[in-house]
């Protein structure tokens, strides 16, 4: 599933090629995705706005049009988005956003769990989000805050969205490696330490993986629903049985929650 960073790649790789662009027409080939308004609404409001803005909230990529209209997308499992000429060839283009002078943004969505908004008050849609973890605001002291209240297992926690937006199943075990936390360590039992060592974790593994993933959409659409295969944007191997990159320990795969979670039980062991 694209995670912060993913989906804010895609936000600075589209954003230069559709700021400014007025739709011209929407071409619904999967209606459901839309969430609000009607799909008949959602496409005649659209025209005739331009884009004015672009943002992202968590996991939501966010188009702020004229007249005071929201376009919000989730990309959910398989979702992508792409400006190209021509979108004939893609079978999984589910929507395609026409722009006046020919630019198209084609939203590719293989499992067809992707979601669109159209809004007045985005915070309709992401109003209940947690802080942004890049944020000047999110800092360790409100982290060590926010940890007290919990007293569950920190990894379900990170991907939580309530508690920080963005962090999916991937990156909170990427975060978790990074700072040398065990997965099932309780939330409001980490050490001052622990907690400055994931702070810094979440704010060195998120933007590191978006650069990457940044560098790779000049070159090539990444296949984002198969991140687990795009091992070469983390450090943490998602196989079991794979060295550790630092000790060589063989890694562990345990469900927590039912998600599959990886971690070095030497680097990472229960305080
Ligand atoms: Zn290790």
């Amino acid at each position: 599933m694209p995670e912060l960073p993913d989906v804010e790649a895609i936000k600075q790789s589209i954003a230069p090629q559709i700021l400014g662009h007025r739709f011209s027409g929407v071409t619904l080939h999967w209606p459901r995705a839309v969430c609000c308004p009607s799909p008949e609404e959602f496409c005649s409001r659209l025209v005739g706005r331009t884009i004015e803005e672009l943002a992202r909230r968590g996991k939501y990529l966010i188009l702020r049009l004229s007249g005071g209209e929201v376009l919000i997308i989730h990309l959910k499992m398989s979702g992508s988005l792409t400006v190209k000429p021509e979108y004939a060839a893609d079978r999984f283009a589910r929507t395609v956003f026409h722009f006046e002078g020919g630019t198209e943004l084609t939203f590719s969505d293989q499992r067809k769990l992707g979601m669109m908004w159209l809004v007045k008050d985005e915070n309709t849609v992401v109003g209940k989000l947690g802080p942004e973890p890049l944020d000047a605001g999110f800092t360790r002291e409100v982290l060590a805050q926010r940890l007290k209240r919990h007293n569950g297992p920190i990894k379900p926690l990170l991907y939580d969205q309530s508690f920080v937006a963005g962090i999916g199943n991937i990156y909170a075990d990427e975060i978790l490696f990074e700072a040398g936390i065990h997965p099932l360590s309780k939330a409001n039992e980490l050490s001052e330490q622990e907690v400055a060592r994931l702070h810094r974790a979440i704010r060195q593994v998120l933007p590191r993986a978006t650069q990457r993933l940044g560098l790779s959409l000049n070159e090539y659409r990444v296949p984002f629903g198969e991140l687990e295969a795009n091992q070469w944007l983390l450090r943490l191997p998602r196989f079991a049985g794979k060295p550790c990159p630092l000790c060589a320990t063989p890694i562990e795969r345990i469900p927590i929650r039912k998600r599959g979670t990886y971690f070095c039980p030497n680097c990472q062991r229960q305080s």
